[in-house]
């Protein structure tokens, strides 16, 4: 159903047919007082056990109730995630936080009051009222208080806590507007809110407040340097922008196959010319083979390539526009068909880190690095 109300979705096939048989609406936010009643609706949703996937402003969340446990197994059936893989809880407020908690260490409370509501994930020991079940059978909980305003809504309809993991199906791309959910998880959930495109478009930050010192498990718009600047010390998991670190990652879910897509995604790095350079080569060698290709590049360089589908995430300075525009680009590679793609590589601090880090994830770590002359090294 919700194929028809969307015109653009694309039909993907949907592994275990047997979990897709929910009747999903889409709701449209953006009229106060009707939103007000959907979301009281959306609420109830996941009181009576239900899912609902819904707005934030890093990714859109597949949310259910936290606190029960068929609830989270319900989120690992539809997104057919390994159980293993724990989900982040959402909160609405500071009292929910010491609830799901044992106890709140002053490091949660210098981060919360620096950047929640936000994008930042605390990694904390849980208390006895969440069930393993949503912590992939661990004693600890991921924590988030987001600030759109339809999630802090939609928490609070729902009972202070709603366990939701990216709401796209496993091995996808994470969706940043309602109708790449629909793409995913049409028929698998009651409700989509659409909430129109998520403003930052990649995952929350993770830091791990069970060890010492804290550590970053995923790196996002919350940078480390913003990190250090509250806590002091804060470590790096090495795996996280290297391909070559041969650690082994620390986050439960950094062991899976992240999203990668269909088409052969290389990232090349090295000098500005030499990097268009070495890609229009790419390109031609592509179109020699008749392969179908495509470019991930930034405003400045975009009109360079002569790719199938050229794509640009913006400006290079514009770290932001990047890390909101990947997603998008790597699912449209996908529905083009395209099979080969290369990308530039975006290597600066702060948030190109957390894009950096998506986009290795999503190359295989396929890095090409290359010299002021063009040549491989
Ligand atoms: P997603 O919900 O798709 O954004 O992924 C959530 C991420 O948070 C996964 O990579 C998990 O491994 C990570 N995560 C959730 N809970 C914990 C935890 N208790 N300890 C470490 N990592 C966690
Ligand atoms: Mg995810």
């Amino acid at each position: 159903m919700a194929q028809a109300l969307l015109g653009r979705t694309q039909q993907v096939p949907i592994l275990d047919e047997k979990v897709a048989d929910v009747d999903t609406r889409i709701i449209r936010m953006g009229e106060p007082y009707k939103d007000e009643a959907l979301i009281r609706e959306a609420g109830e949703i996941i009181r009576a056990g239900g899912l609902v996937a819904f707005p934030t402003e890093t990714v859109y969340g597949l949310g259910g109730d936290a606190l029960n446990p068929a609830s989270s197994r319900k989120i690992y059936e539809a997104k057919g995630r390994p159980s293993d893989n724990p989900l982040i809880v959402h909160i609405a407020d500071m009292e929910a936080l010491a609830a799901i908690v044992k106890d709140v260490p002053e490091t949660a409370k210098k981060l919360a009051a620096a950047f929640w509501p936000g994008p930042l994930t605390m990694i904390l020991e849980k208390s006895d009222l969440v069930p393993r079940e949503t912590t992939g059978g661990l004693d600890t909980v991921a924590v988030r208080m987001p600030s759109d305003a339809v999630a802090l809504a939609f928490i609070r309809a729902a009972g202070g806590y709603v366990a939701a993991p990216s709401a796209n199906r496993s091995g996808r791309p994470s969706p940043t507007c309602a109708s790449y959910v629909a793409q995913d998880l049409d028929g698998r959930v009651e409700m989509i809110l659409d909430g129109g495109d998520a403003t930052l478009g990649l995952e929350s930050t993770i830091v791990d407040l069970t060890v010492e010192p804290p550590a970053i498990l995923r790196p996002g718009f919350i940078t480390v340097e913003m990190l250090r600047q509250k806590l002091g010390r804060v470590e790096e998991d090495g795996t996280l922008f290297r391909a070559d670190s041969g650690q082994a990652p620390k986050a439960p879910g950094m062991k899976y196959r992240h999203y990668a897509p269909e088409g052969e995604l290389v990232i090349v790095r090295g000098p500005a010319e030499a990097v268009t350079a070495y890609i229009g080569g790419k390109l031609a060698e592509g179109r020699k083979n008749r392969k179908k290709t495509g470019v991930i590049a930034t405003d400045e360089t975009v009109g360079m390539y002569q790719a199938d589908v050229p794509r640009s995430v913006g400006k290079r300075a514009d770290a932001a526009a990047t890390a909101k525009g990947l997603y998008r680009i790597l699912r449209e590679f996908d529905d083009e068909g395209v099979e080969w793609i290369y990308s530039e590589s975006f290597d600066g601090g702060g948030v190109s880190q957390a894009v950096m880090n998506r986009l290795l994830k999503a190359a295989g770590h396929k890095v090409i690095e290359i010299n002021e002359g063009g040549t491989e090294i």
